[in-house]
Protein backbone atom coordinates (compact mmCIF):
# COMPACT_ATOMS: atom_id res chain seq x y z
CA UNK A 1 0.00 0.00 0.00
CA UNK A 2 1.16 3.42 -0.95
CA UNK A 3 2.32 5.51 2.31
CA UNK A 4 1.33 9.11 2.56
CA UNK A 5 2.42 12.19 4.42
CA UNK A 6 -0.18 14.59 5.81
CA UNK A 7 0.69 17.80 3.73
CA UNK A 8 0.02 19.96 6.60
CA UNK A 9 1.72 18.30 10.02
CA UNK A 10 3.97 15.95 7.90
CA UNK A 11 2.94 13.08 9.61
CA UNK A 12 2.69 9.56 8.48
CA UNK A 13 -0.77 8.52 7.92
CA UNK A 14 -1.18 4.97 8.60
CA UNK A 15 -4.45 3.01 8.77
CA UNK A 16 -6.41 6.69 9.69
CA UNK A 17 -10.08 5.78 8.97
CA UNK A 18 -10.42 9.70 9.68
CA UNK A 19 -7.40 10.81 6.73
CA UNK A 20 -8.50 11.95 3.27
CA UNK A 21 -6.40 11.48 0.08
CA UNK A 22 -7.43 13.33 -3.25
CA UNK A 23 -5.51 14.91 -6.14
CA UNK A 24 -4.99 19.05 -6.36
CA UNK A 25 -8.47 20.04 -7.62
CA UNK A 26 -6.27 22.84 -9.80
CA UNK A 27 -3.35 21.11 -11.09
CA UNK A 28 -4.62 17.33 -11.17
CA UNK A 29 -1.19 15.99 -10.35
CA UNK A 30 -0.30 16.09 -6.98
CA UNK A 31 -1.76 13.71 -4.67
CA UNK A 32 -3.07 15.89 -1.42
CA UNK A 33 -3.30 13.52 2.35
CA UNK A 34 -4.69 14.85 5.23
CA UNK A 35 -4.53 13.24 8.60
CA UNK A 36 -8.17 13.31 10.82
CA UNK A 37 -6.30 15.96 13.19
CA UNK A 38 -5.76 18.69 10.86
CA UNK A 39 -9.43 17.64 9.21
CA UNK A 40 -10.56 19.29 12.47
CA UNK A 41 -8.42 22.15 12.90
CA UNK A 42 -8.75 22.89 9.62
CA UNK A 43 -5.07 23.29 9.19
CA UNK A 44 -4.02 25.33 5.89
CA UNK A 45 -2.42 23.11 3.20
CA UNK A 46 -0.81 24.51 0.03
CA UNK A 47 0.08 22.27 -2.84
CA UNK A 48 3.45 22.64 -5.09
CA UNK A 49 1.11 24.53 -8.14
CA UNK A 50 -0.20 27.40 -4.96
CA UNK A 51 -3.33 26.32 -4.52
CA UNK A 52 -4.45 26.49 -0.98
CA UNK A 53 -7.35 25.41 1.26
CA UNK A 54 -8.86 24.20 4.33
CA UNK A 55 -10.96 21.03 2.10
ZN1 LIG B 1 -1.85 16.37 9.76
ZN1 LIG C 1 -1.91 21.57 -7.23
Amino acid sequence: MERSVCISCKKEIVNDPGSVSFTCPVCDKIKISRCKNCREISARYKCECGFTGPN
